[in-house]
Order: structure tokens, then sequence, then C-alpha cells
């Protein structure tokens, strides 16, 4: 908060400000002091109701609260092990009917806002925040959130078939241990942060995220649907300083769109909204946009 929140001249960037609050008070509130604690209150001391207080398959499982914001499929687990029909049923609203909702707005702002992993890195791994690979091949390399979006899908598949045939019990329980290792253990845990000084803080959401990838399919259609309401816009300002570019943590060309007067969108770029690109540019080129964006953006002619 300290880097970004207040730019060169003293001037203070409200945006970076509340970006960093909504980070810390999201890890702080949702996945500790409600998970850790709160949870247990809200049961001991009935808060949640008589029932579901004495019910054992939601009372004496707290961990299940990390779900009330982690959405599948990054925390599938929601839905996995005889869960209380209640986190069923907020499993399927939260990633089903909130994050689209928010996607629609704010596009992939959950990875900069919210999330747990986005806030690792954008706080430990900010300073290397302009070691994020570059490129198209790096974009290329993109793909790989698809492969771990499939693995989830097929995984929570396999599980919920185990409940009505048993023949899916071997696969579903070897789905699971092979997922829990790979991604959780490896792909979130130790990878990412072990390759921080290396290739910047955004290894995880970037590359293997598979919530990331399902919000980049949501918010890319909204786009192409020209409903979605988030977008970087450039005016023609910009002196190819290459700050934005830079300074990009998902390693977006983001001077190349400037330089086009090409809006950045979901539909031809990954990014999270993070807007640092918005707050380095010392030209002032870049805003988010206002107004649904289209795949190509519009332009607006005007006769005199
Ligand atoms: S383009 Fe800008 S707002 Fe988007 S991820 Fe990169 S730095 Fe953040
Ligand atoms: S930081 Fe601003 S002026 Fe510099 S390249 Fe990016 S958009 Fe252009």
């Amino acid at each position: 908060m300290r880097r970004w929140g207040w730019k060169p001249g003293g001037k203070r960037d409200g945006f970076q400000i509340w970006r960093y609050v909504s980070l810390i008070s999201f890890q702080w509130i949702f996945f500790f002091l409600i998970p850790e604690f709160l949870f247990r209150w809200a049961v001991e001391y009935q808060w949640v109701g008589e029932r579901l207080a004495h019910d054992p398959a939601f009372a004496g499982q707290a961990w299940r609260a990390y779900g009330l914001v982690y959405a599948w499929p990054l925390f599938f687990y929601t839905f996995f092990g005889n869960p209380s029909q209640v986190w069923v049923v907020w499993g399927l609203i939260l990633a089903f009917g909130i994050i689209p909702v928010l996607v629609l707005f704010h596009g992939k702002r959950y990875c900069s806002w919210i999330c747990g992993c986005g806030g690792l890195a954008e706080t430990l791994g900010d300073r290397w925040r302009h070691l994020a690979p570059k490129g198209k091949t790096s974009i290329r390399w993109e793909f790989m959130n698809s492969i771990v979006l499939a693995a989830a899908v097929a995984v929570t598949l396999l599980v919920l078939a185990r409940d009505f045939f048993h023949i899916f019990g071997k696969p579903a329980q070897a789905g699971l241990e092979y997922y829990h290792l790979f991604a959780d253990v490896w792909l979130v845990g130790i990878l990412p942060v072990t390759l921080y000084p290396f290739f910047g803080g955004k290894v995880w959401c970037r590359y293997w995220c598979p919530l990331a990838k399902l919000m980049q399919i949501f918010s890319a259609a909204f786009t192409r649907f020209r409903v979605s309401r988030f977008a970087i816009d450039a005016n023609e300002k910009c002196i190819a300083c290459m700050e934005c570019t830079r300074n990009c943590q998902v390693g977006i060309d983001v001077m190349s769109y400037a330089l086009k007067q090409e809006p950045i969108t979901n539909a031809n770029s990954s990014c999270i909204g993070c807007g640092i690109c918005v707050a380095v540019c010392p030209m002032e080129v870049l805003t988010f946009a206002r107004q649904a964006a289209g795949p190509a953006g519009l332009v607006q002619i005007t006769t005199n």
C-alpha cells in the first residue's frame, strides 16, 4: 500500500489504497478469523440457528467456511465429503451466480482484490512484478490453466458420480489424491512462491488457476456479447516509455494496446484489473472504461 497508494508527486491513489484494504480485509476476515474462530463461536452461541448448530455435518466442519469466498473450482471441496446442504447451495450460488456477476462488472478483479493467492502475489511477490514473462510464447503457455480446469471438472464429476455408482469409487479417490498433490500442494503452494524471484508473483494465477480460467471464459464471453463493463481504455498521449508493460504482473504488453488505442479486455488479454499500469503511466493514458466494451472497441465518429 505504501508503494502504490501514493503517486510520485504525493497524490493519493484511492483505487490502489482500496485494493490493498480489500486484499488485507479478505485475508483477515474470510481466510482467518471466520474459519479459525468466528465459525466456532457462531456454532457455540447458536448465531447460525439452533438446527445448524446441532447438525454435525455443519457444526463439526469449520474448514468449510473457507468456501464462503473461495469458489469452485478453486475450492471444490465445498461439494465433497457429505457436506451440509447449506454449503452445497452456497457453493452453487457463489460459483455460478456471484462470480459471473462480479466478472460482468469487474472482469477478473477477484484475483487482485479478494483471493489469497493473488493477495500473496500482490504483497510478498510485488517486488518481482516486473519479472513476469512477456511475449507471445509466455501467453501461449497460459493454455495450462485449461488443463487444470479440465482436471478439476473431471475430479468433481467423478466424486459426484461415486455417490450413485460404486464403480467410480476408486477412480474418484485416485483423482482426488492426485489433484490434491499436483494442484493444491505443488501448483498452488510450493512452485509459484518459489518462482516469485524469477517469474514474478502471478505464476499460479496466470498459468494454473482453474478459477482464473473460468472467470476468463465468462469475461471473454461477456466482452464478445458487448455486455462486459470491464476494459482499460487508452487516449492518444502514449510516449512509449514502457512503464505499463514493465509493471504488468501478468505479462501483458500494455504499451502495444496503448499505442494502438485498443481497449484491453479479457477477450484479448488475461488482465486481472489490478490497475498498476494505470498508476505508473506518467502521461495518464490509461483509464478503466465506464461503458460496456466490445471485442474490438467502439470508435466514435463525430461530425462538426
Ligand atoms: S494490464 Fe494493467 S490492470 Fe491488467 S493486469 Fe496488467 S497491470 Fe494490471
Ligand atoms: S506507461 Fe503510459 S506513456 Fe508509458 S508506454 Fe504505457 S501507456 Fe504509454
